[in-house]
């Protein structure tokens, strides 16, 4: 465990170890806790820091994994007084490179550095090597009495010189270990110890490289070239849904394995997307490493220290992956750049993809941007040229993009009870008879979003929240999709009593199965919801089979929006296009814009002739228009006109803080406190407070102030004087800040 081991074998090898100066020395460690900086620590006798490297150190009664940080120590600290480092890890430090991001992200969010820090070294058992793995070697020779089950041994492992495990070989030769040991005991075999099996192996740059060609050559040479000349430099690679943007990038990584850097991907969705490491591996001979939430705890402490000490070259991985402390990092792609998923709301609340350019420029190597929608922001980066845009305007081969027509829903209306139009019904029966595929997507869990009592009006809302309880049918059950508050589908009326007069009100995806059920009653429908019963196995099954054409219809929220790949599917129908478009965000319109683009862009994906319908009450709209005129181009100019206008991001900045306590009292007045501390400065002024539009969530009452600056007003030192001179937070006061917020309820 920890540096003594390490001593040990260090001593062993005879290598020289760095010696430790003879004064004792204080060094800052940042702790993982939220506190404004860095502790003060005493480096005992014999123990070896420098700073990025990984201790474990007291706070009060208990022990936090904590990292040495730069930066002079206070000369009037004792280090006598001072408590001393528990241990030292024996694994390589956090780069300067990796330090000043996080340093760059705590000051640019404003969040505690240590709560930035521990982004980095979440995987605390990774923290020392794994032990090595005991083998045997053959050493020639013949055993004493040479049984049957002897020679079958000596038959597998006296050939070739590659070692064996003990039981391995027992299992191969199907002897028993004593067997083995008896051979061992004979000098047969020795005991060596190997190194670990990697968690992956490594990626071959040309292990089946694609014959690129055309539009995807050009943006590959770009690409390429940026990555030769060495450095920051930011791609954005706009391309619609198929045009090989990904073989496109493939490119970029190859180029920078080759030159012996290790390279991140971030996907916005990676726990669902096996089909991308499928591809990877197909492309490159090996799987990337991978880095999500749902990888179980000892997966992800193998790919954490395979990317520290350089085993893993390349990761792929969600927002989380951005913190991972690579060796030497070359290159990163952010894939579906507009997502909105990497943004982070909790704790730290930051955005990947911008921080991402940040961690390239910090480490000066290239970043590519990529989307078929790309970003306000993006695109303004494009045009301004501090990104180099590439474009793949056609699909890839004969697939073609989808015919996309609107539906007016106020001419062509469902029948009494129904979502479904007629035109989009005689649409599915179509697909279904040819044997093809149908999607019909809808931004919705559950089977309603709302029920109410037809007697007396009642409308059941989450206790804790100010949202309304969504029935799950095939749960039995009503729930907050706020904060997870659930309770058994009543049969009565809380308020009045009656029973069995609850109506359910509005579709989810539950209540559109229904309906497709009863219109296509042999036709095999699948929903896909992020609440699916069996987690992500059972979704990544069920994409497969959905891949495969085992489903004709299926029913989706925007978990099938992202990235698959379903050769038969040539007819996606949206339930509600107008879904999102009034909702108070800024972004309403881009994202709209962007997610229709998305899931109907899941059609035609091999040939086959496709189309999108998309039902709307609003076929005027400019989402709409931009939609199905296929002008993208005039659909951004126009919304990068509106926000230069409005001085909306990227032309402004902005930055939330919600207030939120116990009481909605207590929440408002430290709210208004806040404001009363605003310093008066030209460019910056504050909105608010005013009650959020979610106004309970889990119990607290929540009152959001929003900050609003011009592009060169220094957003965070106002954010900084605000809450210094603001008063002081007591009770249960709680404040988030949120830099460049993406959600506005
Ligand atoms: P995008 O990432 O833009 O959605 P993909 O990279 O997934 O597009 O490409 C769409 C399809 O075309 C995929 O099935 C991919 O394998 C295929 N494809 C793209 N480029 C090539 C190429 N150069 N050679 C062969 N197949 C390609
Ligand atoms: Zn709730």
């Amino acid at each position: 465990m920890g540096k003594d081991s390490s001593d040990l074998l260090g001593s062993l090898f005879g290598e020289l170890l760095p010696e430790a100066p003879a004064q004792v020395r204080v060094v800052p460690v940042l702790v993982p806790l939220p506190v404004p900086g860095a502790y003060s620590y005493a480096v005992p006798e014999g123990m070896y820091v420098e700073p990025g490297s990984v201790v474990q150190v007291p706070v009060g009664p208990r022990q936090h994994i904590g990292v040495v940080w730069d930066g002079e120590n206070d000369d009037k600290l004792d280090p006598k007084k001072l408590r001393p480092i528990t241990l030292a890890f024996d694994c390589p430090p956090l780069s300067k490179e990796m330090r000043d991001f996080v340093d760059w992200v705590s000051a640019y969010t404003l969040s505690p550095p240590g709560l930035v820090a521990r982004m980095a070294i979440r995987a605390p058992a990774a923290l020392d090597p794994e032990p090595m793995v005991e083998a045997l070697r053959y050493l020639g020779g013949q055993p004493e009495r040479l049984t049957p089950a002897r020679a079958r041994v000596l038959d597998l492992a006296g050939e070739e010189e590659i070692p064996w495990t003990r039981s391995g070989l027992a299992h191969a030769a199907g002897v028993s270990m004593s067997v083995i040991d008896g051979m061992t005991a004979q000098g047969i075999f020795e005991t060596i110890f190997l190194p670990p099996p990697p968690v992956v192996a490594r990626p071959d740059p040309d292990y089946a490289a694609p014959r690129i060609e055309g539009p995807q050559k050009e943006a590959a040479a770009e690409i390429v070239e940026s990555i030769k000349a060495g450095g920051f430099a930011a791609s954005l690679i706009d391309g619609v849904t198929g045009s090989g943007k990904t073989e496109v990038y493939f490119e970029a990584i190859a180029e920078t394995l080759r030159r012996g850097k290790q390279v991140l991907i971030l996907l916005p969705e990676i726990a669902l997307t096996s089909a991308f490491l499928e591809r990877f591996e197909n492309r490159f001979g090996a799987k990337p490493g991978e880095w999500h939430s749902d990888l179980p705890p000892r997966m992800r402490e193998k790919v954490w220290r395979g990317v520290v000490t350089g085993e893993v070259r390349v990761v792929a991985g969600a927002r989380s992956a951005l913190f991972l402390p690579f060796e030497e990092l070359g290159l990163i792609i952010i894939d579906e750049e507009h997502d909105p998923a990497y943004k982070q709301e909790d704790r730290v609340f930051y955005n990947a993809r911008d921080m991402a350019v940040v961690r390239a420029r910090i480490g000066d190597f290239p970043i590519v941007l990529v989307s078929a929608t790309p970003s306000v922001e993006s695109q303004v980066n494009g045009l301004s040229g501090r990104y180099t845009t590439v474009h793949l305007p056609t699909r890839f081969g004969d697939a073609a993009l989808p015919d996309l027509h609107l539906v007016d829903m106020r001419r062509h209306p469902p029948q009494r009870g129904g979502f479904l139009s007629p035109i989009l019904l005689r649409a599915i029966a179509k697909t279904i008879e040819r044997k093809e595929q149908a999607l019909l997507f809808l931004n919705r869990r559950g089977y309603a979003p709302l029920t109410l009592c037809r007697v007396c009006g009642h409308r059941f809302q989450c206790p804790q929240c100010s949202s309304w309880l969504v029935e799950h049918r095939f749960k039995s059950q009503i729930q907050c999709h706020q904060c997870g508050y659930h309770e058994h589908t009543p049969e009565a009326c809380p308020e009045c009593g009656t029973l069995d007069h609850l109506v359910a009100c509005g579709p989810g995806v539950e209540r559109i199965a229904e309906e497709v059920e009863k219109h296509f009653p042999d036709a095999r429908t699948i929903v896909m919801s992020s609440d699916l019963l069996g987690g992500v196995k059972r979704m990544r099954l069920e994409l497969e089979a959905i891949a495969k054409g085992e489903a004709d219809i299926v029913i989706g929220t925007q978990l099938v929006a992202k990235g698959h790949n379903f050769p038969l599917m040539t007819l996606v129908g949206i339930v509600d296009s107008d879904i999102g478009l009034s909702n108070g965000d800024p972004r309403a319109a881009e994202r709209t814009f962007q997610l229709l683009s998305q899931v109907t862009g899941r059609a035609g994906r091999t040939g086959l002739k496709s189309h999108g319908l998309l039902q709307t009450f609003q076929p005027q709209h400019p989402v709409m228009q931009a939609i199905v005129s296929g002008d993208a181009g005039a659909f951004y100019e126009r919304e990068i006109a509106e926000r230069e206008k409005a001085i909306l991001p990227p032309f402004g900045r902005l930055a939330s803080l919600i207030v939120s306590a116990d009481t909605r009292a207590d929440a408002e007045t430290h709210a208004r406190g806040l404001r009363a501390a605003a310093p008066r400065v030209t460019g910056i002024s504050v909105l608010g407070p005013a009650e959020a539009p979610l106004a309970l969530v889990r119990g607290r009452h929540r009152f959001r102030l929003l900050v609003h600056g011009r592009r060169n007003s220094d957003m965070q030192a106002f954010l900084k004087a605000m809450l210094a001179n603001g008063p002081k937070q007591r009770g249960s006061v709680q404040i988030q800040l949120d830099v460049d917020p993406q959600s506005f309820l």
